[in-house]
């Protein structure tokens, strides 16, 4: 169904970073279509930023959208909730969808709740499930509950649109089809859209900016026991080896060692990577709440009865100062191997 033949009643919400889209975007695009063909409606992406192309726009189309909403200007280039939700408001008043789904990225979880008030909805966080019930037509939003023991599904009869945010890699991108069609709109920006309270004075490049946890498909992290900031160098050369990103265990965090960014767990980030290699990371309840996704736990601590081997597929009893440097000179001769093979 293309957005000239009908309403687009489920939305999701596009994120980019210096006007590239984020992979999370057609994540989320995956999981509308399926939302909007069982209602028998259109499915609209929004892009709120600056710069993204054309060709990046014609992408969502490809990958299941039927139209997109283009909220560009320089001015909203970087995400700052207050104008993001009012430009967001002012298109949700304006076409009134039934469904919006974000990610529960930092800017997702910043802007879904800001935007929830805003249009006095209701919102469920960090869904793993989305579904449309047989006979209402209500979105059924899953997510765990009471410490992840339940999961707990839940509508929302009365409230529109209905908002959920989902986990960044907890679905895979449909594949891109040159034949599929879609509209493109251009919004225009009103000045009042940047109106907010917040007054940005500049932005700092995280010192272990190799990248965000959350979106990762390795993640290497470290914890207490690798006992001075410096000895994180173990981690940052294993996640450089493996092409992963940073993360780290809230001790390490609060000693310093590492920006919040790298946090995993109840009050840091949930990652779900297709590798998640904890190393001197003893495995308590609120680490583990933000790796329980990961496809594969790898855990070094030679405490037998570390609560990460526990979960881990593989847990490696083993001083990670022996241990990682072994694996590291290991990973190198095999790479060496390999280019000699020219594998
Ligand atoms: C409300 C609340 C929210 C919280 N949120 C978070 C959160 O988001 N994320 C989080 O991580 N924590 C969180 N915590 C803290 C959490 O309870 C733990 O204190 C923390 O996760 C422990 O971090 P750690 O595993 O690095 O340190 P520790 O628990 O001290 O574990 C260090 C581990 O290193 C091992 N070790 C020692 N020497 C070596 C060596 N040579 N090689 C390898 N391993 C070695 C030890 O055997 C030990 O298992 C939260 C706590 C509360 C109360």
């Amino acid at each position: 169904m293309s957005a000239e033949t009908c309403q687009c009643l489920v939305w999701t919400i596009a994120e980019q970073r210096d006007g590239a889209l984020k992979d999370v975007s057609f994540e989320l695009l995956a999981r509308g279509r399926r939302l909007a063909d069982k209602l028998g409606t259109g499915l609209a992406s929004v892009v709120i930023g600056d710069g993204v192309s054309r060709e990046a726009m014609t992408e969502l189309v490809e990958r299941g959208a039927d139209a997109v909403y283009s909220v560009q200007d320089p001015r909203l280039a970087h995400f700052v909730c207050e104008p993001y939700s009012n430009a967001l408001s002012g298109l949700v008043s304006a076409y009134s969808p039934s469904v919006v789904l974000a990610a529960a990225t930092s800017s997702g979880r910043t802007l879904m709740p800001h935007l929830a008030v805003r249009v006095r909805a209701g919102l469920t966080a960090d869904c793993t499930e989305l579904d449309i019930e047989e006979g209402t037509g209500l979105l059924l939003q899953t997510r765990p509950a009471i410490g992840g023991n339940i999961m707990a599904t839940i509508k929302t009869p009365d409230r529109r649109p209905q908002m959920a945010t989902v986990r960044p890699r907890s679905s895979r991108p449909l594949p891109r089809d040159p034949a599929r069609r879609g509209i493109i709109v251009d919004v225009p920006v009103a000045d009042s859209v940047m109106d907010g309270r917040v007054r940005v004075l500049g932005y700092r490049k995280d010192a272990d900016g190799s990248g965000c946890v959350e979106e990762a498909g390795i993640v290497v992290a470290g914890g207490k026991g690798l006992k001075k900031a410096e000895n994180l160098a173990l981690v940052r050369g294993l996640a450089e080896d493996l092409g992963g990103v940073v993360g780290a265990s809230r001790e390490a965090v609060d000693r310093g060692w590492i920006g919040y960014p790298h946090q995993i767990g109840l009050s840091g980030k949930t990652v779900s990577p297709r590798l998640y290699v904890g190393i001197g990371i003893s495995g308590a309840i609120q680490h583990l709440a933000g790796i329980k996704t990961s496809e594969v736990i790898v855990s070094v601590n030679p405490d037998p009865d570390a609560n990460l081997h526990k979960l881990a597929d593989y847990a490696v009893v083993a001083d990670a100062f022996l241990f990682v440097p072994e694996l590291r000179r290991r990973l190198a001769a095999r790479k060496m191997e390999a280019d000699n093979h020219g594998e």
